[in-house]
C-alpha cells in the first residue's frame, strides 16, 4: 500500500464544479483585489470563528506582524511565543523590530506553558502569541490571566486550528486578536496564499486593514508606513466554498484521529493527548518516538508517508544564533523537535488505508 502524508484531491473533487464557477464569477467581474467575495468570506469566518471582525491579509505570517504593528510593537519590544512553533511565529516578531523571547511548552498538549511564562516577563514585554499548535487550543485563562495582571496583549496564532474550541469558545476568539494562515495545507487553505486577522476590536480592525493596505484608510492617503498584504478575491471566493465544507472534513480529520488513540499500541509511541478542555481539529496528528528515525524510514519502507513538525526548535535555528541560546536551554521543546512525527491524516483517507496504518505501527 502507498499511503501518502497528505493529498487535497478526495476534497477538491467535491467541489470542483463550485470551484470553477467561482473562477468564472471573479474572472467576468474584472475586480481581484479587495471586492465582495473578500468583504463576504470576511463577514462570513468571523462569524465562524465567533469574533465580532474579520480582515483578510496576505499570508499568515503577514496576519501576525499586522497585528503586531497595529499594536504598536517595535524596536526594543519584547513578544513571548512558545520555543515549539513554526518559525514564523518568531519571524513575525523579528520583522517588527521586536525581539521573540521563548517559553517552553507542556508535552501533554505542546503548548506554551503557562506556568513558565511569568519568568519571561521584563519591563519590555508587551505581548504574547499564544499557538494552537497542531490543532489544538492553548490554555487560554491562565495566559489571559498573567497578561491582565502586566498589561499585555494576547494574539492567537491560530494558523493549524481552524475551528478549534476551548471551554467551549472558538479559536479566533479567545485573546485580544488572532492570526490565521489559508495556505493550502491548513486544515482551511485556499488554493495559494492567503490569511487572515480576527478580533472583537474595531480600531484594532482598522488599523490592521490600514496597515496591511500600504498603511492608507483612504486612497493615497497613507497614516502608516505599511505593506501590501491582502486577500484576493480568487482566494477569498474559494475559501468561501471551502468553509462551507469545513466542519465536515473536520470531523472525518476527528474520526481518523480517535481510531489511531484507540487503536495504536506500542510502548516505543507516545500518543497526544487532548486537553479536556479543548476541541481538537487535528491539523497535525503528532506522536513521540525515541526511536524516530528508525520508524520513520520503517514506515517509508511499508509506503506511509510521514513528515516531522518540526525537526529544530526555533532557538536552535541559524537565523536566530544572535540571541544567544544553547542546546539544553529548552530540554521540552527539544525533546519534541528529536522525537515528533506527523502521520498521515486527511479527508478521503480510506478505511483499509487507517487499518494498514495502525497495523504497521502495533508493529514496529
Ligand atoms: C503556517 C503557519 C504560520 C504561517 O502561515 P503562512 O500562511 O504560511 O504565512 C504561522 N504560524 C503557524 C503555527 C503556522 O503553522
Amino acid at each position: 500500500m502507498n499511503i501518502p502524508f497528505s493529498i487535497f484531491t478526495p476534497m477538491h473533487n467535491e467541489i470542483k464544479a463550485d470551484m470553477q464557477a467561482c473562477f468564472e464569477r471573479v474572472y467576468d467581474k474584472s475586480w481581484f483585489i479587495d471586492g465582495e467575495e473578500c468583504r463576504q468570506f470576511e463577514k462570513e469566518f468571523a462569524e465562524y470563528c465567533e469574533a465580532e471582525y474579520c480582515v483578510g491579509c496576505g499570508n499568515g505570517l503577514e496576519g501576525l506582524y499586522l497585528l503586531l504593528r497595529a499594536f504598536d510593537i517595535s524596536d526594543g519590544d519584547e513578544v513571548i511565543v512558545p520555543s515549539n512553533t513554526f518559525i514564523a511565529t518568531a519571524l513575525a516578531v523579528s520583522y517588527t523590530g521586536a525581539t521573540p523571547v521563548f517559553v517552553e511548552p507542556e508535552l501533554k498538549t505542546y503548548n506554551i506553558n503557562p506556568c513558565e511564562i511569568e519568568k519571561a516577563i521584563t519591563k519590555r514585554t508587551k505581548a504574547i502569541i499564544a499557538v494552537h499548535l497542531y490543532g489544538q487550543c492553548a490554555d487560554m485563562d491562565p495566559i489571559l490571566e498573567i497578561a491582565k495582571k502586566y498589561d499585555l496583549k494576547v494574539i492567537e496564532d491560530a494558523a493549524q486550528s481552524h475551528g478549534a474550541t476551548y471551554k467551549g469558545k472558538k479559536a479566533g476568539s479567545l485573546g485580544d486578536a488572532a492570526a490565521f494562515s489559508f495556505y493550502p495545507g491548513k486544515n482551511l487553505g485556499c488554493l495559494g496564499d492567503g490569511g487572515c486577522i480576527t478580533t472583537n476590536d474595531r480600531t484594532l480592525a482598522e488599523r490592521a486593514k490600514a496597515i496591511g493596505n500600504y498603511g492608507s484608510d483612504q486612497k493615497y492617503h497613507h497614516i502608516y508606513k505599511g505593506i501590501n498584504s491582502r486577500l484576493d478575491e480568487l482566494q477569498a471566493g474559494f475559501l468561501r466554498i471551502k468553509l462551507r465544507e469545513l466542519d465536515r472534513w473536520t470531523k472525518e480529520r476527528q474520526r481518523i484521529s480517535q481510531r489511531y488513540l484507540n487503536e495504536i499500541k506500542n510502548p516505543k509511541i507516545i500518543l497526544p493527548s487532548v486537553d479536556e478542555k479543548n476541541t481538537h481539529v487535528w491539523h497535525i496528528f503528532p506522536i513521540l518516538a525515541e526511536k524516530r528515525k528508525n520508524l520513520k524510514s520503517y514506515l517509508q519502507e511499508n509506503g506511509i508517508g510521514t513528515v516531522i513538525h518540526y525537526p529544530i526548535a526555533i532557538h536552535l535555528q541559524e537565523a536566530y544564533q544572535d540571541l544567544g541560546y544553547e542546546q539544553g536551554d529548552f530540554p521540552k521543546a527539544e525533546k519534541i523537535a528529536k522525537e515528533e512525527l506527523s502521520l498521515p491524516l486527511y479527508y478521503g483517507m480510506k478505511e483499509e488505508e487507517i487499518d494498514y496504518i495502525i497495523k504497521t505501527i502495533n508493529q514496529f
